[in-house]
């Protein structure tokens, strides 16, 4: 069983710590996501 990383600003999911970190950092301080960040995220995974 795989572990999930979950931002805590936006809820996207992360298969990677630093992703998720970096996506909380980056909501926090700016209150908006970034797609380089969010393109990392399990949900958008599942769409190829
Ligand atoms: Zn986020």
């Amino acid at each position: 069983m795989k572990k999930i990383y979950k931002c805590k600003e936006c809820n996207f999911k992360y298969k990677e710590k630093k992703f998720a970190k970096k996506c909380e950092e980056w909501c926090k301080k700016y209150k908006s996501c970034n797609i380089e960040i969010t393109k990392h995220s399990i949900k958008n995974e599942k769409l190829k």
